[in-house]
């Protein structure tokens, strides 16, 4: 079996264009264009690179983007203090703010993350907004988790009744994909195993998963011998690696021996990346939406 190949970028490329006509719209009706404000702590190339995309999909689809640099020598209470500044928004000009993750090691990443207003948290890591999914009441998803479900639906693969096995419990993608997938509804009500570094024989929980998603950041930790013929398969981890004497990405996935078992596999790169990105215009144009909203 060659594993149908489930593309990313193809699949973003259609949501920016439907969201390009939902900005639009809101601009015509408000006068103003939303507004995403991302915050970019110190000089990590990763962290500049995704930067540099979030901001210029914003620019496409309509939405302003405004990147604020911050030295890595910051604080952690000077860098709560900017972000909860940038939330006041005396001006009334910004909708979603992101903190750009990781910080530095010396910051209290909750502690910042904390200081982004509920409202106008397009990431959904403040606390308010992982209570609300957990409630099955979403208002801001995060954009990964969001991005893996949209992946699953737009391909046609059912979820409900389906065991899917989530490798890593982090509170930004594995957590909260094991609440929506478990969830009701389109998308959800499937039987999800969450697993993590304490899994005793993870692959004895991956080989029974008929929608296997690896969150984990090691490269090619999936093993098409873990992987149940015809499952579908997500990596969405991003490693980079030397090989050959070149710098190259990779996901946890060990990609082209999985796509010989696998019913259906999302590529790195080119898979999930792009649909996170989809996914916080989505949130930014939703929260500029219901802003907009409360003013009137
Ligand atoms: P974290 O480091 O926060 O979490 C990793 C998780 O994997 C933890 O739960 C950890 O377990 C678990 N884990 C680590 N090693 C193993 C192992 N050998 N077996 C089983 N579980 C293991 O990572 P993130 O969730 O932030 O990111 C995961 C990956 O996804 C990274 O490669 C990251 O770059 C990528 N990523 C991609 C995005 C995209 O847009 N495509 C967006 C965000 C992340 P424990 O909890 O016990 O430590």
């Amino acid at each position: 079996m060659t594993a149908r190949r489930l593309d990313g970028r193809e699949l973003a490329g259609r949501i920016e264009r439907d969201l390009s006509d939902r900005v639009s719209h809101f601009h015509e009706k408000s006068g103003r264009r939303p507004r995403l404000v991302v915050v970019l702590v110190g000089e990590v190339a990763a962290s500049a690179s995704y930067v540099k995309s979030k901001a210029a999909a914003a620019e496409r689809v309509g939405i302003d983007a405004e990147v604020v640099r911050v030295p890595a020598s910051v604080q952690t209470d000077d860098l709560a203090a900017l972000v909860a500044a940038i939330g006041r928004d005396e001006q009334g000009l910004v909708d979603g703010i992101l903190v750009q993750l990781p910080l530095p090691d010396h910051v209290d990443a909750v502690a910042v993350l904390d200081a982004v207003p509920p409202d106008k948290d397009v990431d959904g890591f403040h606390p308010e907004n992982a209570g609300l999914l957990s409630q099955g009441r979403p208002r801001f998803i995060p954009c990964t988790a969001a991005g893996v479900q949209r992946m699953l639906v737009d391909a046609g693969i059912e979820t409900r009744g389906r065991h899917a096995v989530i490798v890593g419990r982090s509170d930004i993608v594995g957590k909260p994909l094991a609440l929506l997938l478990a969830g009701r509804g389109p998308g959800g009500d499937a039987t999800v195993s969450l697993c993590h570094s304490h899994t005793a024989d993870l692959a004895a929980f991956t080989r029974q998963a008929d929608i296997l998603i690896a969150a984990v950041g090691q490269p090619r930790l999936i093993t098409a011998d873990m992987v149940k013929p015809g499952a579908t398969v997500i990596d969405v981890g991003i490693n980079r690696i030397e090989e050959a004497g070149r710098g190259r990405l990779v996901g946890d996935v060990d990609h082209d021996p999985v796509a010989a078992v696998a019913g259906a596999l999302s590529p790195v790169p080119g898979g999930v990346g792009p649909l996170t990105v989809a996914m916080l215009l989505e949130n930014t144009l939703q929260a500029a939406r219901d802003r907009q909203a409360a003013a009137a």
